[in-house]
Formats: C-alpha cells, sequence, structure tokens
C-alpha cells in the first residue's frame, strides 16, 4: 500500500507538494481549512464582480523559460488560460505626464527618453539593468541524480557573467536608484513604480519581473487567481490525490518524538505516515507541534515582515474603455487611512477579462499599504467596519479627482485588512509574502535554505512562502517540489514527475 501523506492548507505550495507526492508513488491528502484552494493566490465574486487577491505575473509561464516546466508539471499550462500585458503600468505624475512602464525595453527606453531627454544615461542604465537579467532564469528545484548536477552546472554558467549586476540590484534599493534622477517627474515615477510597498526594498525585485515581462514569461491567469489554483487542483485530483475542505488542523498528532497523523479543530483524527504543513509558518513551528515560542530568538518578528496591504474592491459602472494596465494616481491631497499616510493609488481593472465584471462595468481593485497593528488595535467591530468604509470613501474621492463621474458610477465597495486575509489564511498579520525581501536575498537564493524538518519531529515537513528565503507565487510552487523531493531523498527514490 502507498505510504499516506497529509498536506496542511491547499495554497500554491500545498497544492504543488500534493501533486508530487502523487507523481511519486504517495497518497496524499490536502486537508484546508477554506472552502476553495489557493490561500492568499485567489479570487472572490461580489454581485456579479470578481476580484482578485494578488496581483502578480506567473514567471516563466512561456516556452523557453526552466519554469515553464514547473507549471506544466502542476497543470496551470494546461488548464489556466493566461493573459500577457503589454505593459506594468502607468503613472500620472502630479504635473500631468503619463508614463508608461512597458514590458517591451526598447518600447520603454524610448518612451522614457522622449519624456526625459536629458536623463538619457541615467534611463540607460535602468534599462541595461533590465537587460542583464534576460538570461538569468529564476532557478529550478533540483531533483537529485545527474539530471540535477547538470542543471547545476548549467545555471552557474549561465549567471556567472551576471553575479556583478546580482550582488549590485540584490543589493541597492528602488530608492536609492533614484536618487540618480534630476527630473523631478522621472524622480516621482521611481519612487511610485512598485504599486504598493514601499522603494525600500532591493532593485532586483522590480528588475526580474520586468525582464520576464519582456521575453513574455510573465503571463496573469486570464480568469483569476482562483481559476489558477483551480488548474493545480484539478492536476492534484487528476493524478489521484484528495482534498478535504472545512477541514481546520489545529495539531499534530505526535508520540516518541514521531508524526502520526493531525487532529482537526472538530476533535476528529486523521492518521498518515506523514504530514507535511503548507500553512502558515508561526503556526507550522509553534502551534502543530505544541512548542512554546522562544519569545528571545524567534524569527517571527513583526519587523521581518512583508507588507501588509489593504485591498479595495469596486464595482463600477465605467467600462474603462481606455485602460490597458494599472494605472498609477499621484493624490492632489494625501490622505490617512489604514494606519499609513497615502500619496497615490494604483488601480487594477480586470480589462482583459469581460467575464469579471457585468457588460459596461469594471471590477476595480486597489492595493494600499497599510499596518496589521493599525487595524488590530482598533476596539471593536462597529470601528473596524467605518474604517475600511472611510478607506474606501478616501480612494473613490482620489480616483473621481481624476475621472469625474466615477464616484457616482461605484455600484459594490468590499475593503479586505491584512485582518481579513489573516482570518482566511491564517497568515500571520495578513502579511502578503511571509518574510520581507531583504539585501541578503540574492545570498539566501543562493545559499538554497532548506527549513522543510522540524528538528526533533520525525516524519513532519514543512513548506510554503514561509520556509523559503522570498515569498511569492512560484516560489511557493517550487517550495511544494523541494519539500517532496527531501521525501524521496530520505526514502533514496528518484524523484520523478509526470507530464
Ligand atoms: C495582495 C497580495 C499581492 C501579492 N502579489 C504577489 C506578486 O505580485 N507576486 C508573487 O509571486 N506573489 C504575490 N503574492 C504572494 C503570494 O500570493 C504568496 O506568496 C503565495 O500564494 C503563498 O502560497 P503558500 O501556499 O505558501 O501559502 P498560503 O497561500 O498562505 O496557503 C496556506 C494555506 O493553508 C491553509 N491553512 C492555514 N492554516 C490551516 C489550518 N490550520 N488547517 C488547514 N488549512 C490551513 C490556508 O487557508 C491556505 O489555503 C501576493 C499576495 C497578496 C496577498
Amino acid at each position: 500500500m502507498a505510504e499516506t501523506i497529509i498536506i496542511i492548507g491547499a495554497g500554491v505550495a500545498g497544492l504543488a507538494a500534493g501533486c508530487y507526492a502523487q507523481m511519486n508513488g504517495y497518497q496524499a491528502t490536502i486537508l484546508e481549512m477554506a472552502n476553495t484552494p489557493g490561500g492568499l493566490c485567489t479570487s472572490w465574486k461580489r454581485k456579479g464582480y470578481l476580484f482578485d487577491g494578488s496581483a502578480a505575473g506567473l514567471a516563466g509561464s512561456a516556452p523557453g523559460s526552466p519554469l515553464y516546466e514547473l507549471w506544466r508539471e502542476l497543470g496551470v499550462i494546461q488548464y489556466c488560460e493566461l493573459f500577457f500585458g503589454e505593459n506594468f503600468g502607468t503613472i500620472i505624475t502630479t504635473s500631468g505626464k503619463a508614463i508608461t512602464i512597458y514590458s517591451d525595453i526598447n518600447r520603454l527606453e524610448t518612451h522614457l527618453v522622449e519624456h526625459f531627454p536629458a536623463e538619457q544615461e541615467s534611463i540607460s542604465t535602468f534599462t541595461h539593468a533590465i537587460r542583464d537579467f534576460l538570461k538569468v532564469d529564476p532557478p529550478m528545484p533540483q531533483t537529485g541524480g545527474l539530471k540535477s548536477i547538470i542543471a547545476g552546472i548549467q545555471a552557474a554558467a549561465l549567471s556567472l557573467p551576471h553575479m556583478p549586476s546580482l550582488m549590485k540590484y540584490g543589493r541597492l534599493t528602488i530608492r536609492q536608484f533614484a536618487e540618480r534622477f534630476h527630473d523631478p517627474d522621472l524622480k516621482q515615477v521611481f519612487h511610485n513604480i512598485v504599486h504598493f510597498g514601499g522603494t525600500d526594498v532591493p532593485m532586483l525585485t522590480m528588475l526580474l519581473p520586468l525582464a520576464y515581462a519582456h521575453r513574455k514569461m510573465a503571463g496573469i491567469p486570464a480568469k483569476g487567481w482562483l481559476d489558477f489554483a483551480r488548474a493545480i487542483e484539478q492536476r492534484f485530483t487528476e493524478l489521484g490525490g484528495v482534498v478535504e475542505y472545512r477541514a481546520k488542523v489545529s495539531k499534530l498528532d505526535v508520540s516518541n518524538g514521531k508524526v502520526h497523523g493531525v487532529i482537526l479543530d472538530d476533535g476528529t483524527h486523521r492518521s498518515a505516515d506523514r504530514v507535511i504543513s503548507a500553512a502558515d509558518g508561526r503556526t507550522s513551528c509553534y502551534q502543530f507541534p505544541g512548542i512554546a515560542e522562544d519569545v528571545e530568538n524567534t524569527p517571527f518578528r513583526p519587523e521581518k515582515l512583508s507588507d501588509q496591504p489593504v485591498q479595495v474592491n469596486l464595482g463600477v459602472a465605467d467600462p474603462f474603455a481606455d485602460v490597458n494596465g494599472p494605472i498609477t494616481y499621484l493624490v492632489p491631497v494625501p490622505f490617512e487611512a489604514g494606519g499609513k499616510t497615502h500619496t497615490k493609488i494604483t488601480i487594477h481593472t480586470k480589462f482583459y477579462d469581460p467575464s469579471a465584471a457585468p457588460a459596461g462595468c469594471s471590477a476595480v481593485t486597489s492595493f494600499l499599504d497599510s499596518s496589521y497593528a493599525w487595524w488590530k488595535a482598533l476596539p471593536d467591530q462597529a470601528t473596524y467596519s467605518a474604517e475600511k468604509q472611510v478607506l474606501a470613501q478616501n480612494v473613490i474621492a482620489a480616483i473621481e479627482h481624476f475621472r469625474p463621474g466615477f464616484g457616482e458610477a461605484v455600484q459594490v465597495v468590499d475593503v479586505s485588512t491584512p485582518l481579513t486575509r489573516e482570518r482566511f489564511t491564517g497568515n500571520w498579520m495578513g502579511a502578503m509574502q511571509a518574510f520581507a525581501p531583504d539585501r541578503n536575498l540574492v545570498r539566501a537564493l543562493f545559499a538554497g535554505k532548506s527549513g522543510y524538518m522540524l528538528d526533533g519531529i520525525k516524519n513532519y515537513y514543512m513548506a510554503g512562502q514561509w520556509v523559503e528565503p522570498w515569498g511569492g507565487i512560484t516560489t511557493a510552487a517550487q517550495s511544494g517540489r523541494k519539500v517532496i523531493t527531501a521525501i524521496c531523498k530520505e526514502d533514496r527514490k528518484s524523484f520523478r514527475t509526470v507530464q
């Protein structure tokens, strides 16, 4: 009989782990506390409008990238239609200039130089940096054996010429890079180039996605992120795996230092030979195994976490026919909401998916910086609801300034805070990408951190964004692959994939 594995969580990492477990002869059951797959990578409907809870491009989603194989193995290429945008967004500066961050580097360079001829040299430095990363691919998880040695040598050979740039832009922040510009409008563009979260993050986090976009390797799910998660779920069930929804795990069943299964919130017991937690990192390390957190030495510190944005979703009777990418408005009067001061608003319309809104209407989403602690400190539910409304009204008023009549066209208002995210996915403090990428990013990526096992508990493993040096959808999928690779190694089996 096949060895059994319980996987906690049907986020991208859990679903991926499930697929690879099935491909390698294990019988996997995923226990998910929500009623849909995807975790953070999700979408939801409100009164006929579809809103996405994630805002990424899928790295490696076209042939030619090593990651393409990953997405094929997971069923994404087969079951999820992808859309490839022509730009990353347009920033409307306070002087009214509309600057578009085109996916095509040549077009981007021409456009920037056209608007800022005096800055040609610095613009070239920027576009040269993107070009430098055109041949750098996110590493594919190692599978062991000769294949992995060859892949390792190939990756090292390809990365070597780019090492100086990787080291440089892995440390230099976007804010620091923007200091080289003299034109206030161009400075403004760079200070607002990321849609939310500050610019105190390594340039690499922007350059790599721009390089993938140029290569048409950063598709977004045409029907939303839940559709993407459903594609991997379909692959998992086709491979013979089982998913149970509304199945919240409260702790592991451990005796004699070995895991035997899990205990659900309702008290029921599920046996398995192995357990993988692909849930929140803090829960996986402490709550599930019943270990007291060492507050002095815990890695889980609020200041280490990634952004905790608040999401404002609006259903609007406006087709946004003039829009083909995200738009960032620099608001004339900064406003306070969600514990932060806001000087800009980026709106995403699902212009590429006519089924996301009723005819002639648009599903509009804006992610704004916010603070989990601020939302958490609100005294009661009534104040919390009122603050969500304040935030939504501020966003509507800011957009109204640029699109007169917008406010009147709003039909649906839906606000999701870091508390909402924490409640629905269990992620501590509603952090969107687990730990924040820091200046040690490149070192961490090359160190190939492996935190898949917890010392002292045999047959218990962890996967997902919290055990990797950098969160994100691709990272989560790779993490699911890597944890099964580690298990195969323990069992002295060659890791295999099935197309
Ligand atoms: C607003 C936003 C924007 C983002 N933008 C990007 C981007 O541009 N690019 C990018 O790559 N990534 C982005 N991300 C991050 C990306 O979505 C995540 O890093 C990734 O989806 C994490 O996957 P995961 O499987 O590790 O974890 P999760 O998605 O957190 O999955 C964990 C799963 O475990 C379940 N679970 C938790 N506790 C239990 C329990 N006790 N019992 C049973 N089930 C449980 C949860 O319900 C959840 O389904 C964004 C995220 C957000 C929120």
